[in-house]
């Protein structure tokens, strides 16, 4: 699902160190190269499929390299999770090579090439192309760019340091084009060029920085983390699948907390969800949003490193929350009763949020059952209670109910009385059901009363 951009742009020679003069403007990076026995990447930290991979493009007389994020998480002890292959071979000499291969990619070729359950994907070496041979946006963002170059030019198109080193399969030598080891010792990001032209060409990488920080626990370099602050917004030109599957990659990897410390400090939090993030600093309830995503976030990394499964609908409900609540309050002093108003809420914000991150069809609908359950759950008498904690939507509910009573949202309670309800058996459910009579129906009609518009009378003496 986490589609992959293997996408790696230009930016401007000048502001490259270490560079190589040459007669034209093509000054080129020169690498440090570390022999096997002076560097800790070892042939046992790669996948069979990524070896499968790389020996077969160097016996079609190729040259290939494992290249970026699986070296960093490699230096990092982390285990990767996918394996990237750079290759002189263009992507229709790739695919001859392999059985089961295949080109894709609209904005960059690339081939997936299919062992077993892996894939790996295989890039050709990226030249650093002039503005007029690609196709850009009027943005300067590149939307077009198939031209091939040399393995220098291929690392000055990388996003940030830690993911421009090269592995050699011929002679399994590390190549270190850019300080890329010095700055992985001192955990340090630092953007490849100019910072801000970087960030113009592609907005994601500073979504990427956030992520890399939170993920390794590195420092953003301070030219690195400048012009973030100020460029935020070029998020919003993105295409909002792409924004989606970012989003995914900085909350459901199991670093939730972490991204979302590194977006506030990026000041980027509040541009992926705007509508939310415009209540995150209001005197009250703003530090309580702030907890009820602070507090998801943990959950979501227990699970993760529980091995349980995550939902990005789960994710988003939260996100969003404060912006439904916002509005229904809006639709409320306008005179619309509550269900409609939450109802024509959730509807809203799910819109205006699908303009950022586009949200697929199939956990749209489940975001707004777990909203929906927001007010279901109110409802126990009857048979009501037996029928709800059935729904396949019940844990979600339950789930957010608590959060919502965790992070002083609403007064705690009712969650205690559905976890002792999922407790109890046949008899103890009817017995809780039955106290409710007595006391729970009448108050819940109390609440009712004092939500409608004053001057529209009350009869009750409750
Ligand atoms: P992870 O796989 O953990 O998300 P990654 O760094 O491997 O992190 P990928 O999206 O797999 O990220 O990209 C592989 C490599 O391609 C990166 O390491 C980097 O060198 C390069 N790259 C990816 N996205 C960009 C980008 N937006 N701009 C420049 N280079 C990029
Ligand atoms: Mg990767």
């Amino acid at each position: 699902m986490l589609r992959k951009i293997a996408s790696y742009l230009t930016q401007p020679l000048d502001s490259v160190t270490r560079l190589l003069g040459r007669s034209s403007s093509a000054a080129l990076p020169v690498p440090e190269i570390h022999s096997r026995e002076h560097h800790d990447i070892s042939r046992r930290d790669m996948s069979r499929a990524a070896l499968n991979v790389l020996y077969g493009l160097n016996k079609g007389g190729f040259e290939a390299y494992l290249v970026g994020g699986c070296l960093r998480d490699i230096l990092n002890g982390v285990t990767p999770k996918d394996f990237d292959v750079v290759t002189n071979a263009t992507p229709e000499e790739v695919q001859k090579l392999f059985r089961r291969a295949r080109v894709i990619g609209r904005r960059f070729k690339i081939v997936h090439v299919y062992f077993g359950q892996d894939v790996i994907e295989v890039a050709t070496f990226r030249a650093l192309s002039e503005p007029d041979e690609r196709e850009e946006s009027e943005h300067g963002m590149i939307l077009r760019d198939n031209i091939y170059g040399t393995i220098e030019e291929d690392a000055l198109r990388r996003d940030f340091t830690l993911n421009a080193l090269y592995y050699n399969i011929d002679n399994f030598a590390l190549y270190d084009f850019m300080g890329s080891l010095d700055d992985i010792r001192e955990r340090r990001i630092r953007i490849i060029g100019d910072p801000e032209r970087r960030y113009r060409e592609d907005p994601v990488r500073m979504l990427r920085a956030a992520r890399f920080a939170a993920k390794m626990q590195f420092e953003l370099e301070p030219e690195t983390e400048k012009p973030i602050h100020q460029l935020g917004l070029s998020l919003h030109q993105v295409p909002a699948p792409r924004m989606f599957d970012e989003v995914l990659k900085l909350f459901l990897t199991g670093h939730a907390l972490a991204s979302m410390k590194s977006l506030q400090q990026l000041g980027l939090l509040e541009i992926l969800i705007p509508e939310s993030g415009k209540h995150l600093h209001d005197t009250g309830i703003g530090p309580v949003w702030n907890n009820l995503i602070e507090q998801a976030c943990i959950n979501t990394d227990k699970r993760i490193a529980e091995n349980r499964p995550v939902t990005p609908a789960f994710l988003f409900a939260v996100l969003l929350w404060p912006a439904v609540v916002a509005r229904t309050e809006k639709h409320l002093e306008h005179g619309v009763p509550f269900a409609p108003a939450r109802q024509k809420a959730a509807g809203q914000v799910i819109h205006s949020q699908n303009e950022i991150t586009a949200i697929p069809k199939r956990f749209a609908q489940v975001i707004r059952e777990i909203w929906d359950m927001q007010l279901r759950l109110d409802k126990r008498h009857g048979r009501h209670a037996e029928v709800l904690v059935a729904d396949t939507r019940f844990r979600a509910g339950y789930d957010f109910l608590l959060l919502r009573e965790q992070s002083g949202e609403i007064e705690p309670g009712l969650g205690d009385w559905w976890t002792r309800y999922q407790e109890e058996d046949e008899h103890g459910r009817m017995e809780m059901v039955r106290q409710l009579g007595k006391t729970a129906a009448p108050a819940k009609k109390k609440r009712r009363r004092r939500r409608k518009p004053a001057g529209a009378g009350s009869t009750g003496s409750q």
